[in-house]
């Protein structure tokens, strides 16, 4: 959970008593000395969010204010159901229960090999588990599911029944297993209706929840992170409206559930990958161990979404269809613009081109876009970073040509092209990011 300060402001506790600050000081450059701080509850008021926060290793209360509200506290999110945001979608599609344990394996080369395993026993005593490999010699995370709705086991396992079916499981019956931790959750597949309701916005698990299927949890919630930050500092440094951040949920939202949607299409391979393995029909069991392939390969997924309705300016292309095992590389409005290595000891890429600023990138015959974007900066006082790219292939997604331009927001999504030179570069760029700032 991060609350934004207002613009020019330092975080601001209200409360005047020093003592209740959970070892802040007012001097802005301080920190808190809590390192277990809950949110409380929040208030929006007409000019801000008032949140109020207590400590949980000495009960101090803190009240702060501040101009927007970041909701991070994950799937079970307070914050989100304080802020009237419903979820889409079944809540529970299955009861797992997690447990980590450290057992030295090292000694078989496939648990270096294999990022995980499926265990379907023949020992009925066993249940059927995922056992993921967290670092390829001694600490495995056993993954079960123990009911549909809820647990539906007559009671939980006792730290030694866990053991003897790790020790089932690997199928060393001395084997020694120290079981570290273990904790009871759920398989959803929902997103928050809106992630932005006045000024509060919802950022990764607090704002969807998918089947772990695919390794799209974390992901979604850092590319959420990436796409809202650069649009908060704009519009607290007041180079952008308070409308660019509209454009977090219509472009994240539809993301979210295109990955909610592939997850949970892994989950149902696995089940019925598991059926064919009971069916022992060699044929039905060659045709799912394959297709159990693109869960792993899924590049086009993780990095091939457009943005298509947000602060984006469409060019009239057509969008392709997403292909989640394959990413083509684009740069039409909406995409991350591609990557290509610009020195031969491939150590600078075209993606560390951007990071705070909008970057102007052109191509080698495009000096009039630098020149352009020089200007541009210089009336409106908006940073613009100047890139000319070396001659690049239009089959790696370089489609901008020698002469246009693609305008790049802090995120590296492109935000706006025009493969040509016009007659007044200035004033096309100038009104591009008007458009899409204001
Ligand atoms: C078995 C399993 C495997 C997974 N594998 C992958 C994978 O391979 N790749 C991947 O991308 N994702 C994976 N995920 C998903 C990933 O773990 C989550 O998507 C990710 O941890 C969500 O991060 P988050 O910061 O949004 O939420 P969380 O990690 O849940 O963090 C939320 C934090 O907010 C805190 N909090 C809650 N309430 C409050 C409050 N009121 N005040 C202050 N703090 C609060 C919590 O204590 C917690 O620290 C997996 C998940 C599971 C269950």
């Amino acid at each position: 959970m991060s609350a934004i300060p207002p613009p020019g402001r330092a975080w601001s506790p209200r409360t005047p008593s020093r003592k209740r600050f959970c070892g802040w000081s007012r001097s802005p450059s301080s920190r808190p000395s809590c390192s277990n701080t809950a949110c409380e509850s929040f208030e929006e008021t007409n000019s801000g969010v008032s949140v109020t926060t207590r400590c949980e290793k000495t009960g101090d209360v803190t009240q702060w204010t501040a101009t927007y509200l970041i909701a991070a506290d994950g799937a079970g999110s307070q914050t989100r159901r304080s802020a009237g945001i419903d979820m889409v979608g079944p809540a529970t599609l299955a009861v797992m229960s997690n447990e980590y344990w450290r057992a030295d394996l090292s000694r078989l080369p496939i648990a270096r090999e294999a990022a995980g395993f499926i265990i379907i026993p023949d020992r009925p005593d066993l249940p059927r588990a995922g056992i993921l490999n967290t670092n390829g010699r001694d600490r495995w995370l056993t993954v079960t599911q123990i009911g549909q709705a809820k647990d539906d086991r007559e009671r939980p396992w006792t730290d030694q029944e866990f053991i003897e079916i790790a020790r089932g499981h690997v199928g060393i019956p001395d084997l020694d297993v120290t079981l570290l931790n273990r904790s009871i959750w759920r398989v959803s597949m929902q997103v928050a209706e809106t992630f932005r309701k006045g000024r509060v916005f919802l950022v990764g698990d607090c704002a969807h929840r998918f089947p772990p299927t695919g390794g799209f949890g974390l992901n979604s919630g850092v590319q959420d992170a990436h796409n809202l930050a650069w649009k908060l500092a704009f519009v607290l440094k007041g180079l952008a409206d308070d409308k660019l951040l509209d454009s977090y949920s219509s472009e994240r939202r539809p993301i979210a559930q295109s990955n909610a949607n592939f997850s949970y299409g892994n989950r149902l391979r696995f089940g019925l990958t598991d059926d064919a393995v009971r069916s022992r029909n060699p044929d039905r069991i060659r045709f799912w161990i394959n297709d159990m392939d693109n869960h792993l390969h899924s590049i086009g997924q993780n990095l091939g979404h457009n943005y298509e309705d947000g602060a984006v300016i469409p060019d009239g292309t057509v969008a392709k269809a997403l292909n989640s095992r394959y990413y083509t590389p684009t740069d039409r409005p909406g995409a991350r613009f591609p990557h290509m290595w610009l020195e031969p000891s491939r150590k600078k890429s075209t993606l560390d081109w951007f990071d705070k600023e909008f970057a102007v990138v052109t191509g080698p015959l495009g000096s009039e876009w630098l020149e352009a974007g020089k200007q541009v900066s210089e009336k409106t006082g908006l940073p613009l970073s100047l890139k000319q790219l070396p001659a690049a292939d239009p089959a790696d997604g370089f489609q901008l040509g020698m002469r246009g331009v693609v305008l790049v927001r802090p995120d590296g999504h492109v935000a706006w092209r025009m493969p040509w030179l016009p007659s007044d570069p200035a004033k096309e760029l100038a009104g591009a990011l008007s458009t899409l700032l204001h």
